[in-house]
C-alpha cells in the first residue's frame, strides 16, 4: 500500500513526504515539476505529470492500481492570488480541473482516502479576526474561490460514492523543517523580505493605518513542520475509520503577528537593522486573519509545536544555505 502525494515534490509537500518516508510509508509523488524539484523526495516514486493535462486522469488511474494507492494528499496546484485575478480561467482549469481528475480516478481505482490543501484563502475578508471553520465564506479571488469549490466537490464525491475526506486551510505557512527544504519561492513576507535584503533594497511594509494594534496586517504564522505534521494526523484520522463529524479544520495557532513584528523578528535573526520603506496598503489584504484551532486541536489532536521565533530562524537558516545568502 503506499500514499500518493500529488504536488509531493513542492515547498510544503516535501515536508510530508519526508514524515511519510521517515514512518515507513510507502510514497509516490506525482509532480509535473513546474515548481517542484525532484531533489526534495529523497527515494520516493516520481510520476512526472500535470495533474490537470489531458489524459491525467487514466495516468493517474493507473498510478493508482499500479501502486497500490490508499490515500491521496493532494497539494498539486497554483497558488499565486494576483496570477489567479489575472488568469481566472486557466486557475479554475488548473485547480479544478486537476481535483476532478483526481477524483474521478479515485473513484475508479477505489481509493477512499483524500486530503486536501485548502486555504484561509476561503475566508475573504471576514467579519472577525479569530475565523472558526463554519462562518460565512466569501473568497475574493479566483485562487480562494477554487479552494472553496475543491472543498464542496469532495462533499459530493463523498455524497456519490463515500470519499472520506479532509480539506486543510492552510494560513501563513513560512520557515523549513531542515535546511535544504526552504521556501524556493518569493512571494510571501518571509521570503519577500529576505529577497530585499539580500539585494539591499529596503524591505516593503503594505499599509501601516490598518485597525490593528500596531497599524500593520495581522496573520496567522505556522511552520512547516506543524503543518506537515498536521497532514500526518489527518491521515491517521482518516484511514482510522472513525466517523467523521468534521471535515474542515484551520491549521493555525489562535495567535496573531503582525507585518511589523515579522520584520522586527527577522532584523534580530539575521543580527542587524535593514531599511524598511512603508507602502499602501496592499488590495485585497484583509486587516487580521487568525484561525480559530480548537476543531483541530479536539478532533485531531494536532496542535502547533514552534512559534515564529522559530519559523523566522528557520526560513533565515535555509535562506542562507540557498543560491543567495545575505552577506
Ligand atoms: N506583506 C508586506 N510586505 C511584503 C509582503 C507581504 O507587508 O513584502 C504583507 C501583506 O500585505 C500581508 C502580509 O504581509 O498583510 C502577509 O502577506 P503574504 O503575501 O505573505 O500572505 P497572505 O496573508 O496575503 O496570504
Amino acid at each position: 500500500m503506499s500514499i500518493l502525494v500529488a504536488g509531493g515534490a513542492g515547498y510544503i509537500g516535501a515536508h510530508v513526504v519526508h514524515d511519510l518516508l521517515d514512518r515507513g510509508e510507502e510514497v509516490v509523488v506525482v509532480d509535473d515539476l513546474s515548481y517542484g524539484d525532484a531533489s526534495r523526495i529523497r527515494d520516493a516514486k516520481l510520476v512526472e505529470l500535470d495533474v490537470a493535462a489531458d489524459g491525467a486522469q487514466r495516468e493517474l488511474f493507473n498510478t493508482m492500481v499500479d501502486e497500490d494507492v490508499s490515500a491521496v494528499i493532494h497539494f498539486a496546484a497554483r497558488k499565486q492570488v494576483g496570477e489567479s485575478v489575472e488568469k481566472p480561467m486557466w486557475y479554475y482549469q488548473q485547480n479544478v480541473g486537476g481535483l476532478a481528475n483526481m477524483m474521478s480516478a479515485m473513484r475508479d481505482a477505489n481509493v477512499g482516502n483524500m486530503i486536501f490543501s485548502s486555504s484561509a484563502a476561503v475566508y475573504g475578508i471576514p467579519p472577525v479576526s479569530v475565523v472558526e471553520e463554519d462562518i460565512v465564506k466569501t473568497p475574493i479571488n479566483p485562487y480562494g474561490e477554487t479552494k472553496l469549490i475543491g472543498e464542496w466537490m469532495m462533499a459530493d464525491c463523498e455524497r456519490a460514492f463515500g470519499l472520506r475526506w479532509i480539506g486543510l486551510r492552510y494560513f501563513n505557512v513560512a520557515g523549513a523543517g531542515s535546511n535544504d527544504l526552504g521556501d524556493p519561492a518569493i512571494l510571501n513576507l518571509v521570503p519577500m523580505v529576505l529577497d530585499k535584503v539580500e539585494k539591499g533594497e529596503p524591505a516593503m511594509i503594505f499599509g501601516t493605518d490598518y485597525d490593528t494594534p500596531d497599524g500593520t496586517c495581522v496573520r496567522d504564522y505556522i511552520h512547516v513542520s506543524d503543518l506537515a505534521n498536521a497532514h500526518i494526523a489527518a491521515l491517521d484520522y482518516l484511514t482510522s475509520g472513525k466517523e467523521m463529524e468534521y471535515h474542515t479544520f484551520n491549521v493555525g495557532t489562535g495567535k496573531g503577528t503582525s507585518v511589523r513584528e515579522i520584520v522586527d523578528g527577522l532584523k534580530q535573526v539575521i543580527g542587524r537593522d535593514f531599511a524598511v520603506e512603508e507602502l499602501d496598503r496592499r488590495a485585497g489584504d484583509p486587516p487580521q486573519l487568525i484561525g480559530d484551532a480548537s476543531r483541530i486541536t479536539e478532533v485531531l489532536d494536532w496542535h502547533a509545536q514552534y512559534g515564529v521565533d522559530e519559523i523566522l530562524q528557520s526560513a533565515y537558516s535555509a535562506w542562507q544555505q540557498g543560491p543567495r545568502p545575505i552577506a
